[in-house]
């Protein structure tokens, strides 16, 4: 990897309000705040884009990255003359990155850049000098060449580290056997491994639409506006976790990156621009069964690593099926309802009919999109993350 770095006194983080949905201007704002992009990032150079996308969910669920703000970034390369971007992603634990992608139809919203699934990415195997937990790793070559890697991560808490952000996102550089040995390696010290050899150029976190409680994937989305971006990951991390009203002290990768030098963690010695930590703070709830979640895992992975490892058998789309269950679905909030028929108009699959003045979902053909969630003036749907059978039962 060539390194594209500005160095830079005292790390600084902005902290910018996305107002009323104009997404780019927050981030040409934050750009600025933190001093811009470096000078030698320029045409010729190759930009890797590491979004956020875990599983089929949309952005309004708090799981997946804002599509407006990958937008922005791309645009804002391409004025620069830079060409060579890559969005590039291996989705979380037993998903599938391209299922993923094409139930975001991210290639119809970026047809001018080039989307990988990292998982299917050539794998070149690394040495980590001085690693605490993982030795070697196998990392997929698009983001050992990148010049230039921007994470953008999302505001949430996560159910084995508590919170997941720039340094976190960084695992989806690695394929699904690489993801499960860093789990089992102890995955606070693999964080700061892995972020030794990728550790990202540029932070911005997508703090639109977050998620609290059982995050990655099953929390519940929190509307905050807000965008985190700086160059020195450890410390865009540690605001982050500030604006949920953790302290970064709590979080163990980041103070362990901190003694490994890899940025600061401290509060006291990183300069916040923009908004101050204490004006946007919001208290977002805890995971809660994180040693339940722990032991599943780590019993899922071992699992997954003996099967592939000795029959080459992936484990993963029977978990998938396993997981599908708590993927989201809307539910209606009849009290709020005003018969707009919104809902109707904006499903693509035709999933919504009007029965006795209310709408009706067909879970059969509901795929979770959430248009309705999202476009129903009344905000009249939840998120439900109940099976479908027991939606069908009890709507
Ligand atoms: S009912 Fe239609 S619009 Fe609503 S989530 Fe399901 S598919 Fe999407």
């Amino acid at each position: 990897m060539h390194y594209v770095e500005k160095k830079r006194s005292k790390s600084k983080v902005a902290i910018v309000r996305v107002e009323n949905g104009r997404v780019k201007e927050a981030v040409v704002k934050a750009l600025e705040l933190i001093g811009g992009l470096p000078e030698n990032l320029v045409p010729g150079k190759k930009v890797l884009i590491k979004p956020n996308f875990i599983r089929s969910e949309p952005p309004s669920t708090g799981t997946t990255t804002d599509f407006r703000l990958i937008r922005a970034i791309v645009e804002i390369l391409r004025e620069r003359g830079i060409k060579d971007i890559i969005v590039g992603e291996a989705s979380g634990n037993q998903y599938d990155t391209e299922e993923i992608y094409r139930f975001l139809k991210i290639r119809d919203w970026f047809p001018d850049v080039d989307i990988i699934d990292l998982d299917q990415d050539e794998i070149i195997s690394v040495k980590i000098e001085g690693a605490k937990a993982l030795k070697e790793v196998g990392i997929a070559r698009k983001a050992l060449e990148a010049d230039f890697i921007i994470s953008l991560p999302i505001l949430k808490t996560h159910n084995s580290t508590l919170i997941t952000l720039g340094m976190k996102n960084m695992m989806g550089v690695l394929p699904q056997r690489e993801k499960w040995k860093m789990h089992l390696s102890g995955l606070h010290k693999a964080l700061v491994d892995l972020n030794r050899i990728v550790k990202p150029h540029l932070v911005i976190v997508d703090g639109i639409i977050g998620q609290e409680g059982l995050g990655p994937t099953m929390g519940k989305p929190v509307e905050m506006n807000l965008l985190i971006a700086g160059y020195d990951v450890v410390a865009v991390d540690s605001v982050g976790s500030a604006v949920m009203d953790i302290p970064p002290a709590k979080i163990k990768h980041l103070v362990c990156a901190e003694k490994e030098g890899l940025g600061t963690s401290n509060l006291g010695k990183i300069e916040v621009v923009g908004e101050r930590i204490e004006n946007v703070k919001r208290h977002f709830k805890r995971p809660y069964g994180k040693i339940i979640f722990y032991l599943t895992g780590i019993i899922q992975y071992k699992i997954g690593v003996f099967l592939l490892d000795k029959f080459n058998y992936d484990i993963r789309p029977f978990l998938r099926d396993f997981a599908s269950f708590h993927l989201p679905k809307p539910k209606l909030k009849k009290k709020l309802c005003k018969g707009t028929k919104k809902c109707i108009e904006v499903c693509p699959e035709n999933a919504i009919k009007f029965n006795k003045n209310y709408p009706k979902i067909d879970y059969k053909k509901c795929t979770g999109c959430m248009a309705c969630y999202e476009q129903c003036p009344e905000q009249a749907f939840k998120i439900s993350r109940f099976p479908k059978w027991w939606l069908r039962l009890t709507t």
